[in-house]
């Protein structure tokens, strides 16, 4: 499969990255067919043309791996393995990552590491066969983040210290009835190495965040986003 390739009328116009992948990396030849995403959910039978540069569009081809809804993770960065978060959030169905720098957060990462960490979301999301590759939003601090306009329902926030927070995983099967699925899009925050100060759990809740446990036990930084979304999957993918 290639990911979002840019669609014209009954063809596809490939770039050279693509044009490379198609005939050097998996060795197709004019007339082969491949698997292209429009980037809109959407995936495509194509077969190349004999001008390399195009591919005809033979018809769509249904899927379904995105889960129920959308689900947008604010993470603050930790140290080391952001690439692992990145790779295996996309795996388990993210639709969207938001770095957040915290008030413990010790990295402060360049440019290039946002541009790394999609290209890393673009992988993962063709090895997946997702429909969709996340987005990676720009950095932002969680603070400033936590003070935009916009306060979506169904916030969480993952906290370790809070007196007897609900457990994530009920919390979401509580907001489901019988008659089907009640839960919009999903926002769920996950600290750094450190935690979350108190002011900033404060500020989250006052923000519309629920806090929630993962569990009993204390998850390291880069292991408790892949948690978050293996309960939302089990809870929602039923
Ligand atoms: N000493 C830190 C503390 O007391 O919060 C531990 C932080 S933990 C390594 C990193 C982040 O993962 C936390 O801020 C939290 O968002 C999330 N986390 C880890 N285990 C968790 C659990 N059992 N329940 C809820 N959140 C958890």
């Amino acid at each position: 499969a290639i990911a979002e390739a840019q669609f014209l009328p009954g063809e596809i116009l490939l770039d050279r990255p693509q044009q490379h992948y198609l005939s050097r990396v998996l060795r197709l030849k004019e007339g082969d067919r491949f698997i292209a995403m429009d980037g809109q959910g959407q995936w495509w039978l194509a077969q190349l043309s004999p001008n390399p540069e195009f591919a005809t569009v033979l018809e769509s081809i249904p899927v379904q791996t995105e889960l129920p809804v959308p689900v947008r993770l604010i993470l603050a960065l930790p140290k080391n393995g952001w690439d692992e978060v990145v790779r295996q959030t996309t795996e388990l169905g993210v639709t969207t990552l938001v770095p957040v720098l915290s008030d413990r957060t010790v990295l402060n990462p360049s440019p290039n590491k946002l541009d790394r960490w999609r290209r890393i979301a673009r992988e993962a999301a063709e090895q997946s066969e997702r429909q969709i590759i996340p987005t990676i939003l720009d950095l932002v601090t969680f603070r400033d983040y936590l003070a935009l306009p916009e306060k979506p329902p169904n916030r969480y926030i993952c906290v370790t210290r809070t007196e007897a927070p609900h457990l994530l995983a009920q919390v979401l099967a509580s907001q489901q009835s019988p008659a089907g699925l009640q839960l919009g899009p999903l926002e769920i925050a996950v600290g750094p190495e450190g935690g979350w100060t108190p002011a900033e759990e404060e500020q989250a809740i006052a923000s519309g965040f629920q806090p929630v446990s993962l569990g009993s036990r204390i998850l390291r930084a880069v292991t408790a986003p892949a948690v978050a979304l293996s309960l939302v999957a089990a809870a929602l993918e039923i």
